[in-house]
Parts: structure tokens; C-alpha cells; sequence
């Protein structure tokens, strides 16, 4: 295996969390009694560039869906959005914004709205961008967000963005950070459709192996902890801010900018696994009912990794329609609509997109009239007392 951002074969082991099935390939009702692919989810870390990366066992075209559930149905998500949209115009007043993966159009509307010329493409080689950039013209922003992980191509990808930014202009990346889902242990993020996972300082080299160079970065709470990188073409962009340093610090300081800082993770992952098992088995033990809530795709990984079948949870639930009479991959756990919980009134609410807590926390309050817990399993198993 090489490092697909540099090449190097240098690769160590962060964490092996087994085979299991792609994380959105949720199950009608017939193919649970269909056999069922998995692949191997082991981490591995780069000791020559640091990018932290999976094999590409699934191709990019499986693995989009997961924006359902991003997009429209998280009060946070379409909050989150036109925030961004209004802090870019102030900042750059854009003519034209391009936006990569767009999605349902979550963010984009906000754009619409203000009157600027906008437009929504698919995951970019270095071809369609410049094709983009001659039907078109160049853009001034380029938005790329929650797509940076899911391309394993990412050479390609970051020239497809060079080649559509103007030489003036700024590409806007949102991904998750590798330093938060460290030190949280959130390895539920770890998936199939995440290719690779940053730190600033290995994307800064993914940046530069496109010909962007970042000059500023904000730490911004999605996903329980992500980095938006704002970065210009080479040839033209400005020095880094005191940000760009002071992130780098903190991740210098914990590590990450050698294997050290990895070496420990692996045992953490082992914790989480044993304090949910734990507490679910002791849960059914004393005839204690549990559900869950949510189907986010990070929720399978923990769900396969700890082996929790509809013995230990008997279902979850979800906004999301298209999820209602599936079922969850590898686990087969079934997906139900939310106002399942008030008919049956369960013992405890076992919350998997634990990154939309206090959102989550205030929308399930209604627990709390038959005396019923949310329980977070990450960082460390919590169980919640909530007040209705
Ligand atoms: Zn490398």
C-alpha cells in the first residue's frame, strides 16, 4: 500500500476497527435476508506526509448518500450554512461562488438569495474543473465542504480546484479534524466514504500538491470538531495568519505532527467499546429497555465495531423518511420514525450523532416526563438525566 499523497509505503497502523459493511448501505426489509459485503475499516498514518488515510475499497460514486441526511433535515446544518454564506460576502463581497458536492442546495440557497451568480458541480478532476472555469469563468469562492475526506483522489481533486478558483480568488474547505476526533476518541467518524483525515499540517500538504496554499484557518464545531481552511493559489496567496500558527501549535503539542501521538488511540477506541457494551448488556440484564436515536452513518461504525444487535438495541429512529422500514448495514437493527419513543416510553435513549448534542438534547427533552435517560457514548459513555 502507498500513501496516496505522497507515495510512501511508510505506513503504521492507528486503528483496526474490523470488516464491516459501507456505512450508508442501509437494508430493505428483503435484503436482510440477502448476504452482505464488508471491508476492512483499519486507519493507518503516513509517517512521511502524516495524512491518516483508509484504502479505497468502495469508489467515490457509492458513497454521496450520506448528504440526506446532512442537509435539510439538521435544524444545525441549514443554521450552519448561512452563517458561512453571510461571513464569506462580508468578507470577499464573491461575484460568482462555485460550490463542490453540492448537495440538496442547503447552502447554495443562501447565496440565491442574496442575488450573487451561483453554481453547483460534482466532485472535481483537474479536466472538469478548467471545464467549469471556460463554460463559466473563474470563480471567486469555491466551497468545498464535507467533501475534502470522501475523495481519494485527492491530488486530482485539489488541481480541479486550482483549476476553477480564480487567481484572486479563495477555495473554503470544511473537514473534519483529525486533533478533536483524537482527543474525543470519536473513531465512530472513521468510515469507508472518509478516504483520508487531516491534521492542518497534512492539509497543508494536500493543498500544496494542487497548488493552493492556506492562509487562514477557523476551528468550527461541526462534526464534533472541524477545520475550515482558506486557502488561495500559490502564486498568489498572502502569509499564513497567527491562526494557521496557533493551530498548528496545538496539534504539534498533542503530538500529531509524529506516529507518538497516534500510538495511544487504538487502546482509548478499546474503552468506549467496553463501557457501551457494559452498560447494555446490564441494561437488558435488568430488564431495562433501550432505543436509539438517529441512523447517521458514524453510527454504524460503532455499531458493528461494539456488535450491538436489536438484543442490546431493540431500534433507532430518524428524521430522515428514506430510513424508516430499513434497516441499519451489518448490525440489521430496525430504523423507525421518531414518535416511535413517546408510544413506547423506553428506559434510556442511546443517541448516535452525539456531534448534534445540545440540538438533540432540547428536542428529546420529552424523555425526561416517564423519567427516561439519553446516553452518549463518546467521548465516554454519559448517561443524562433530562428535564422535561
Ligand atoms: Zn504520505
Amino acid at each position: 500500500m502507498n500513501c496516496r499523497l505522497c507515495g510512501s509505503t511508510n505506513l503504521a497502523s492507528v486503528v483496526d476497527l474490523g470488516a464491516t459493511p459501507p456505512c450508508e448501505l442501509f437494508l430493505s426489509a428483503e435484503q436482510v435476508d440477502e448476504p452482505e459485503m464488508t471491508y476492512p475499516l483499519h486507519l493507518r498514518l503516513c509517517t512521511d506526509c502524516l495524512l491518516a488515510q483508509l484504502p479505497p475499497l468502495i469508489t467515490p460514486e457509492e458513497t454521496f448518500t450520506e448528504y440526506a441526511y446532512f442537509s435539510s433535515y439538521s435544524d444545525s446544518w441549514v443554521r450552519h450554512a448561512k452563517n458561512f454564506v453571510d461571513a464569506q460576502v462580508e468578507r470577499i463581497d464573491p461575484r460568482f461562488v462555485v460550490e463542490v458536492a453540492a448537495n440538496d442546495g442547503y447552502l447554495l440557497q443562501h447565496v440565491v438569495e442574496r442575488g450573487i451568480r451561483c453554481l453547483g458541480i460534482e466532485p472535481l478532476s483537474p479536466e472538469t474543473g478548467a471545464e467549469v472555469r471556460a463554460e463559466h469563468g473563474p470563480a471567486d469562492l469555491v466551497v468545498a465542504n464535507n467533501v475534502y475526506a470522501h475523495i481519494p483522489d485527492v491530488v486530482g481533486f485539489t488541481k480541479g480546484l486550482r483549476a476553477l478558483v480564480a487567481d484572486g480568488g479563495w477555495v473554503s474547505i470544511e473537514v473534519q479534524h483529525l486533533l478533536t476526533l483524537i482527543e474525543l476518541n470519536q473513531y465512530d467518524t472513521i468510515y469507508h466514504e472518509h478516504f483520508q483525515y487531516y491534521t492542518v499540517a497534512s492539509a497543508q500538504k494536500a493543498l500544496a500538491s494542487g497548488g493552493l496554499s492556506l492562509v487562514d484557518v477557523e476551528l468550527i464545531p461541526t462534526h464534533g470538531g472541524s477545520i475550515r481552511l482558506l486557502a488561495q493559489p500559490t502564486e498568489h496567496a498572502g502569509e499564513p495568519t497567527q491562526r494557521v500558527a496557533d493551530v498548528l501549535a496545538r496539534e504539534k503539542s498533542a503530538g500529531l505532527h509524529e506516529l507518538a501521538g497516534y500510538t495511544e488511540f487504538a487502546r482509548r477506541v478499546a474503552g468506549v467499546r467496553r463501557e457501551l457494551l457494559r452498560f447494555l448488556v446490564d441494561a437488558a440484564s435488568r430488564g431495562k429497555t433501550v432505543v436509539g436515536y438517529g441512523a447517521p452513518g458514524k453510527g454504524n461504525t460503532l455499531l458493528n465495531h461494539c456488535g450491538i444487535r436489536p438484543d442490546l438495541l431493540a431500534y433507532t429512529v430518524d428524521r430522515n423518511p428514506y430510513k424508516h422500514g430499513r434497516y441499519t448495514p451489518g448490525t440489521r437493527i430496525p430504523i423507525l420514525p421518531p414518535e416511535q419513543i413517546a408510544v413506547d416510553e423506553p428506559d434510556y435513549v442511546l443517541v448516535l450523532p452525539w456531534n448534534l448534542r445540545t440540538e438533540l438534547a432540547a428536542q428529546l427533552s420529552y424523555v425526561g416526563e416517564w423519567g427516561g435517560k439519553l446516553v452518549f457514548p463518546i467521548p465516554h459513555l454519559e448517561i443524562v438525566e433530562v428535564k422535561s
